[in-house]
């Protein structure tokens, strides 16, 4: 089941745009992976920056 943040995460976005590994998304979005750092805080209202992957590290920009 896909994650229901996914139409708004920006994850989607750089998945779209090539810019991120695509496991990440089939890893994390596709499977609603309870693990997601960036559900957990959404889910409690916690700010996180669009560039917090799904583990909780940040996206490191290709150079
Ligand atoms: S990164 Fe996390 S919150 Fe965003 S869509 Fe994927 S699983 Fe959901």
């Amino acid at each position: 089941m896909i994650c229901r943040w996914y139409p708004v995460c920006p994850i989607k976005k750089y998945h779209e745009q090539g810019e991120i590994e695509p496991d990440w998304v089939a890893d994390y979005c596709m499977v609603s992976n309870p693990n997601c750092m960036r559900k957990r805080l959404e889910e409690q209202g916690i700010y996180h920056p669009d560039n917090m992957m799904p583990d909780g590290s940040m996206r490191q920009d290709p150079k």
